[in-house]
């Protein structure tokens, strides 16, 4: 990908913009520098602010994190598809959840000491806050502490790359030389962004794989019995 390309994105990404910092290329959304190019421009890797890095779920060594909370605010969310773990207590959560008890009571009792008094009010960014933790909670912080106390692990994903194969019409994929292929063909994640410019709507994921399979299927099928 050339800065052209990459410039021809960028440009079609809501908030997004280019800034050159230190000789090198970037492009940002806000703060955030979500690719950079190297100073000869050959080499674009992609980024997050360093001071932010740490509290990332995926820069953890097993790239796991676990959403911990009480039964006090399972109806201020959507249901989730998957039930929350549960457990009466921190201790037989953490059990549960293969953590070490001791040290999962001690990051829940701290937490809970460091949310300073405030107005919770999820429709704005309120004042209930944490102080003396890091990373700070700085807003909707309050209390873990009544029972049954729950818990969803996490792990980073992928939803789309917007990046892939090309296909035709009939799912082949198309080659370098701009040519269908005679017996290759690709549906789903690999080609979605053929489908997808930017952004996606609910449910396209699922619906590109499954027209699209369904494409290459029969196309496939067809080129074997020809
Ligand atoms: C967190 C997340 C949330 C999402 N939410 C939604 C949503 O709400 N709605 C929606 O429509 N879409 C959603 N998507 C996108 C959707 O899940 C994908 O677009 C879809 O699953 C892609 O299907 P696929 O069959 O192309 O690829 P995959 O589902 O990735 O299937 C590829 C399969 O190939 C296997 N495989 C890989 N390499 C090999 C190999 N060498 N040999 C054998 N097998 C191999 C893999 O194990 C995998 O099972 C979400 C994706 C993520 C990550």
């Amino acid at each position: 990908m050339t800065v052209d390309d990459a410039r021809s994105v960028a440009s079609a990404l809501p908030r997004s913009y280019e800034a050159v910092v230190r000789d090198r290329l970037r492009f940002r959304v806000g703060r955030i520098v979500y690719a950079a190019f190297s100073d000869d421009e050959t080499i674009m890797g992609f980024g997050f602010p360093k001071e932010e890095r740490e509290s990332l779920v995926a820069a953890q060594p097993d790239q796991i994190a676990y959403i911990i909370f009480d039964s006090s605010v399972v109806t201020s969310f959507m249901p989730t598809l998957f039930p929350p773990i549960g457990a009466p207590t921190i201790a037989e959560l953490a059990g549960k959840l293969e953590l070490d008890p001791i040290a999962l009571e001690k990051t829940v009792t701290d937490f809970n000491a460091a949310v300073q008094p405030g107005t919770f009010d999820h429709t704005i960014l309120d004042d209930c806050r944490t102080a003396g933790i890091t990373p700070a909670k700085t807003h909707w912080a309050r209390k873990i502490e009544h029972a049954p106390y729950l818990a969803y692990p996490v792990r980073p994903g992928i939803t789309f790359t917007y990046l892939g194969t090309r296909v035709n019409r009939q799912s082949r994929m198309v080659m370098k030389d701009g040519k269908p292929s005679a017996n290759m063909f690709a549906a789903g994640e690999i080609m979605a962004g053929n489908v997808l410019g930017k952004g996606y709507a609910a449910g396209i994921g699922m619906t590109i794989g499954s027209v699209f399979g369904r494409v290459a299927g029969r196309e496939a099928a067809r080129n074997a019995k020809n």
